[in-house]
């Protein structure tokens, strides 16, 4: 091996596992075209490029088309009609694809020159409209180029190498996944952010916030993941390596050791069951229920079927995931959140929100949109005559939000009950509690429903006013703050109060370090990444629930999350010494 400086990054571990690969740098940026010649064997990948680049954009304008007149009108929405037919000029494309034949130039370096011609003409006009529509135009051209371009880059990245990039949405945690992607290292991000979330559910190991390895790293560089501890090392020597190798061998062994826990239950050691639960983001996880030994999907979270398809999914394509879920799970119920879409999860032609995880997200989309949330829910009604489904609302802030959505869901259950198709009639319906507003009103809101969950991961960022997908003000964003410990005491105290259970679906439920103080606090459900499933019930198994129980009411008085945090690790580790605590 070359000898290249060894340089060692320290981020936030974001999905465990350790690997060594190569670098490819995935430099997304704003659309910049040089002009470049293309070999005449190349004409027709080119035009396969141009025409995928333009139906995609076509696709991409006519959801926001529908958004926006959803939300401000026909009127507004005349833009972006406006914007379809150009990319319906049959004579303004016909020329683009004849020059990029004859002139043998790349298609977004042709779309460039000849949409700005076209442009320039609009702008020099005397008449005012037309000037204007000249900005739709370039509107236009910008996204078709976007569009050609993301085609290339995915194309020509290897399968099998670890991808480095500024940032990745989820819609490319998804899509570079085809491509067996080894790792994902990326200078920003959170370890809540939806990315992570997707990399973990695909088990790609992924560090997050290391701010500046764009900048550091060069193409076809040799580097290493470390997904548990957050180090990446680029270059290293032998003796880096081989210790990495060790370290990833101590894993394997640990984790082969938890094997024989898959048919147990997770009990106490005096006697207090508590029940563990998958998270999953795709139908074909829920087979981790049974290999994890769980007791069913706590939260599958169905953006991901959204995500992957270009416009909503239909009905039936819903039902069939749906009826996956449930059956997989079998004979354990499946929780199922309806429609989460917005924050950090925008499918990318949705339009832009100045403070999306305050906007128009969750619950809020759903109710602006009956046909989407209707579609949803008979689906999921359907689904629910092939086993137990409960459902489940994100992004609850008050009780109408609750009561509407009740309202929706006896109506769908209305439209298939008079076309004899067959569903639960006593499905369970029940809130997120995410939102502060929500915890306040814990309550109350447990007795509208059959049950709560509590996603901490929103909860954490809401509370305490910390995004959860910003590597710089990651340090305050803090599970063992006395505020959210509080707050979690006080949702799970109100749901039993009126006599409903309490699960927690944020990633705070599957950290080792958290499971003394919530099961402590009383939390009857747990629902986690399944990775770390079997280790969570090691602990469960380890410990009793009056030890727990007296760690949690010593934590409640703590003051500060370093005083909890450091309280919980010691006392575990006490309890049980032979796990990694990294
Ligand atoms: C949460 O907010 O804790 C949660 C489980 O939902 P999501 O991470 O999908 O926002
Ligand atoms: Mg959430």
């Amino acid at each position: 091996m070359e000898s290249k400086n060894e340089i060692i990054l320290h981020g936030i571990p974001a999905s465990p596992g350790i690997v060594i690969g190569k670098a490819y740098v995935f430099a997304k940026q704003a659309p910049r075209v040089e002009e470049k010649s293309i070999a005449e064997n190349e004409v027709t990948l080119e035009l396969e490029r141009l025409q995928h680049a333009i139906d995609r954009s076509e696709r991409e304008l006519q959801k926001v088309l529908q958004l926006t007149e959803q939300k401000v009108g026909s009127q507004k929405a005349k833009i972006f009609e406006a914007q379809i037919m150009i990319l319906a000029d049959a004579v303004l494309f016909g020329t683009i694809r004849k020059k990029v034949q004859k002139d043998l130039k790349s298609a977004e370096y042709v779309v460039h020159r000849e949409i700005s011609r076209y442009q320039q003409m609009m702008m020099n006009s005397s008449d005012e409209y037309m000037r204007e529509r000249a900005h739709d135009v370039e509107d236009v051209k910008n996204r078709v180029i976007r569009n050609i371009q993301q085609e290339k880059l995915i194309s020509r990245f290897e399968p099998n190498s670890i991808v480095i990039s500024e940032i990745l949405t989820p819609a490319d945690t998804v899509l570079f996944s085809r491509n067996e992607v080894l790792a994902y290292a990326t200078d920003m991000g959170g370890v809540t952010s939806h990315a992570a979330l997707l990399a973990r559910s695909l088990k790609i190991p992924s560090v997050v916030g290391l701010k500046n390895i764009t900048k550091l790293i060069q193409i076809d560089d040799i580097i290493i993941v470390d997904g548990y501890t957050g180090n990446v090392i680029i270059n290293p020597t032998e003796e880096t390596i081989n210790r990495c190798n060790e370290r990833k061998a101590e894993h394997e062994q640990f984790d082969s050791g938890l094997k024989e826990l898959r048919e147990l239950t997770a009990q106490t050691t005096d006697g207090k069951e508590i029940r563990l639960c998958c998270n999953i983001e795709f139908s074909e996880e829920a087979r981790n229920v049974h290999e994890q030994g769980s007791s069913g999907v706590g939260l599958y979270r169905t953006e991901g079927l959204f995500l992957r398809t270009e416009n909503y999914p239909s009905e039936e394509e819903q039902y069939i995931e749906y009826r996956a879920v449930v059956e997989k799970s079998n004979p354990f119920k499946a929780v199922m959140r309806t429609l989460d879409i917005g924050g950090d999860k925008v499918v990318s032609s949705y339009q832009s929100e100045e403070n999306p995880f305050l906007g128009w997200r969750g619950i809020r989309l759903l109710l602006d949109r009956p046909d989407v949330f209707m579609t949803q829910l008979k689906a999921m009604l359907r689904a629910s005559a092939h086993g137990e489904i409960w459902i489940m609302l994100p992004m609850i802030s008050g009780i109408k939000e609750i009561r509407q959505s009740k309202e929706l869901l006896e109506k769908a259950k209305k439209e298939l009950r008079d076309k004899n198709i067959p569903f639960d009639e006593n499905i369970k319906i029940g809130a997120m509690i995410e939102v502060p507003s929500a915890a306040v009103l814990a309550g109350e809101i447990a007795q509208e429903v059959d049950f709560l969950s509590i996603g901490t991961n929103d909860l954490i960022q809401y509370l305490l006013a910390v995004d959860r997908g910003n590597e710089v003000v990651s340090s305050l964003y803090q599970e063992f703050h006395p505020a959210v410990i509080k707050t979690i005491r006080y949702i799970i105290l109100e749901a039993h109060r009126a006599g409903k259970p309490v699960s927690m679906c944020g990633e705070m439920a599957g950290d080792p370090v958290a499971l003394l103080l919530l099961l402590g606090l009383g939390l009857d459900e747990f629902s986690m990444s399944p990775h770390v499933l079997p280790e969570i019930k090691k602990i469960i198994r380890s410990v009793s629930f009056a030890e727990a129980s007296e760690i949690a009411r010593r934590v409640l008085e703590m003051k500060t999350e370093d005083d909890a945090k450091d309280f919980l690790r010691v006392n575990l580790h006490t309890m049980v010494p032979e796990l990694l605590l990294e």
